[in-house]
């Protein structure tokens, strides 16, 4: 059996490949403290989740239109109107089942073979992969550790050539929780004009920062992008609400349309009922998501604390998402281990704690730890990791 070209290129989620092998060694009895998903581990509110129930039960069980519930669409307009002074209505936005799908449409409607596509990293590990889809090429610019990891609009312009045609970013950040800076995302906006390029901003976490950090949206800038650009966005962290399948992109109108249209044949709406219980969620206000980012706060602090006590641990704070992304190449030199794939694979099987290897995200010498798991289990981590490379 041939299979596609188009997909040959293309790697399993390493991220998800981590929760698999957690799952098996669960089931062989093992006792296993799981650092690798970005999933929160709160259940959904129950104010969201009772909408959903109320959709069932009141029949809110058919087809949508393809984009989504009208009110749903409008209601995330406005949440940018209010928080980013923008003026877009329901036909900025599309939604999606889940962010993942949001980001596919946006590349597919954008990129295509020639295309040259930046992609800062250390990234998220579906960057490449749907660049990769779109037959266009991911063209990686470095974000350094002394510089905090945040992206420099100066090696953006390093890397382009007449090919570039896009830039993605992630901020919040995974895996490194770096926040950009307004100035840096205003000089993007700034470079993405006078170099006709489309930005593309990933906003999944933008309601996870710490410390008085700001998330600054790619929307308070759109106004000055000539139409070339799109906001990804997920109900998926803010909310826990990861297996409900809701996300959006937001951007100019005929893009919107573009996708629309796009979507009607791929994967018709997303779900009736998740986007009952979406807008729920964005009509709760900030007490839906609010308790649980002052939870993640704390485990975030706890977190930093003990990896600075462990040898050959080094980590940069991390100002958003709920992931540190420690550099351990001291540890894995100490070790005799020469990649971060085997110095994941050695905390499990030593320390029975699961990590993503720094490499999954395009960078060796790191591993990224989840903290969206219990206090209690942070501190049992901490602990086993800390006698394991003893
Ligand atoms: N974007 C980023 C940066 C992510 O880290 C993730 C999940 O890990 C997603 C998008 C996926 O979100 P969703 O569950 O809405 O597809």
């Amino acid at each position: 059996m041939r299979i596609a070209a188009r997909l040959l290129g293309v790697s399993a989620s390493p991220t998800m490949a981590v929760m698999q092998e957690v799952q098996e060694l669960r089931a062989q009895g093992v006792d296993i403290i799981d650092l690798g998903p970005g999933q929160p581990d709160f259940d959904t509110p129950e104010l969201i989740c009772r909408a959903g129930i109320a959709a069932i039960e009141e029949g809110f069980t058919r087809y949508t239109p393809a984009a989504g519930t009208k009110e749903l669409r409008q209601a995330v307009a406005e949440k940018y109107n209010r928080d980013c002074g923008t003026s877009f209505d329901f036909s900025n936005v599309v939604i999606t089942s889940g962010a993942k799908h949001a980001l596919y449409n946006v590349c597919m409607a954008v990129f295509q073979a020639g295309d040259e596509v930046l992609n800062p990293s250390p990234y998220w590990v579906t960057f490449p992969e749907v660049v990769k889809l779109t037959r266009a090429v991911p063209v990686t610019v470095p974000t350094m550790q002394d510089e905090s990891f945040i992206l420099s609009p100066e090696r953006v312009r390093e890397k382009l050539t007449e090919k570039t045609r896009g830039l993605i970013v992630n901020t919040p950040n995974n895996p490194t929780g770096a926040v950009l800076p307004r100035e840096v995302v205003f000089e993007l906006a700034e470079l993405g004009r006078e170099r006709n390029l489309f930005l593309l901003f990933d906003e999944t976490y933008e309601r996870f920062t710490y410390g008085g950090k700001i998330h600054v949206s790619l929307a308070e800038v759109a106004e000055e992008l000539d139409d070339a650009f799109a906001i990804v966005g997920s109900f998926s962290k803010t909310y826990a609400m990861t297996g409900w399948r809701v996300g959006y992109c937001v951007g100019p109108r005929f893009l919107m349309q573009k996708i629309t249209e796009f979507q009607s044949h791929e994967t018709g709406n997303p779900c009736s009922i998740s986007q009952q219980a979406a807008l729920a969620a964005l009509e709760g206000g900030v007490e839906s998501f609010e308790s649980m980012r002052r939870e993640y706060e704390k485990r975030r602090e706890y977190l930093l604390q003990g990896l600075e006590t462990i040898p050959g641990y080094r980590c940069v704070e991390p100002d958003g998402t709920f992931y540190a992304f420690p550099e351990v190449s001291a540890s894995m030199e100490r070790m005799g281990i020469s990649g971060s794939v085997d110095y994941a694979n050695f905390l499990i099987q030593e320390a029975r704690v699961a990590t993503v290897p720094g490499s999954a995200f395009g960078l060796e010498g790191h591993i990224r730890l989840s903290y969206a798991t219990s206090m209690k289990n942070i501190e049992e981590a901490l602990e086993r990791i800390r006698t394991a490379v003893a």
